[in-house]
């Protein structure tokens, strides 16, 4: 067997597709979905992030504002600017790039994200939301890319044994509240699994979220699963590796994703996804409070 590549590109292209009709039915009644992007310090990788960001917001037709801040600012400035992006009726989406210097504390800064405009999805209210199985919530956008990468490729999720390894709030432990929500059997894997093997043998969709190229090998593989590699880890030689060894894996699952190229481009567009439908949800709402004239 020789497994179906799913082409992360493709899917992302589909969905912005889609979601730019949403965009347009906005724009026609007077409203541009906003984002807001607060970066602190120079971090390379994240430069590069928000600059993807930007990059797609343009392409769906998204108005997007990056607030930039030095490396040694303190916090009282950083939420002075969230709380006023909060106030700001332009800006339907805030997001703070992680990780941030060692002098913010990360949860006091999300926290000020007003939750109507968390389209990250890491408010604790957010978190929480997700934990009851609320519908109306913002879902982490990786966690959120792969669920919409499964959907498009029509893989069925309930009943399904899946696992995930590595329990990291932005993308293990949301993946398994999102897929626990679908009626799926979900275990997840982290540093301190005694015999990785012994559970993702059982996968029939096995997600992979931690940050070491090579990881799962196909003995590790159940024939015919679902593998999704969320890892991004940069070799000694520059390039580009998943966590899930691509060759041999491909071999015996029936889907894989590849990196780059899989679950990567989704993740970016969730993120326009989510900052869309809170302009929605605004829009919504604002429409309620117009009094009705008679
Ligand atoms: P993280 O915060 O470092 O978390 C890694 C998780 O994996 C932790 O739960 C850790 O366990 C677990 N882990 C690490 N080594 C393991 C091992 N040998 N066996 C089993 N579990 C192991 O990382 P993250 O932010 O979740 O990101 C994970 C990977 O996904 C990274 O490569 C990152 O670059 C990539 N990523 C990709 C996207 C995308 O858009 N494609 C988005 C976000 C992240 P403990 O909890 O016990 O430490």
């Amino acid at each position: 067997m020789t497994a179906k590549i799913i082409d992360g590109n493709a899917v992302a292209r589909h969905v912005r597709d889609e979601w730019k009709k949403r965009v347009e039915a906005l724009k026609a009644r007077g409203i541009t979905p906003g984002l807001a992007v607060i970066i602190v310090g120079n971090n390379p990788a994240s430069r590069v992030y928000v600059r993807n960001k930007v990059k797609a917001c343009a392409e769906v037709g998204l108005h997007s504002e990056t607030h930039e801040f030095a490396v040694d600012t303190a916090e009282e400035p950083v939420i002075a600017r969230i709380e006023e992006l909060n106030r700001n009726p332009r800006i339907h989406g805030i997001l703070v790039q992680l990780p941030l210097p060692p002098q913010l504390e990360t949860r006091q800064l999300l926290g000020a994200i007003s939750i109507e405009k968390d389209v990250d999805g890491f408010h604790l209210y957010n978190v929480g939301a997700l934990v009851v199985g609320e519908n109306n919530i913002f879902p982490p956008c990786t966690p959120y890319g792969v669920q919409c990468l499964l959907e498009y490729e029509h893989i069925p999720i309930e009943g399904q044994n899946v696992v995930v390894v590595g329990a990291s709030n932005i993308v293990g432990k949301p993946m398994a509240l999102m897929l626990m929500a679908k009626d799926a059997t979900v275990s997840i894997c982290h540093v301190k699994t005694r015999d990785l093997a012994q559970y993702t043998i059982l996968a029939d969709i096995l997600i992979v979220a931690a940050g070491c190229p090579g990881l799962v090998t196909a003995p590790m593989v159940k024939r015919g699963a679902v593998v999704i590699d969320v890892g991004i880890n940069r070799l000694p030689d520059g390039r580009l590796a998943g966590d899930v060894d691509f060759d041999s894996v491909k071999e015996k699952a029936s889907y894989i994703t590849p990196v780059p190229g899989g679950v990567g481009p989704m993740t970016v567009t969730m993120l326009i996804c989510n900052t869309v439908a809170a302009a929605e949800r605004n829009a919504a709402k604002n429409a309620k409070n117009i009094p009705v004239s008679t």
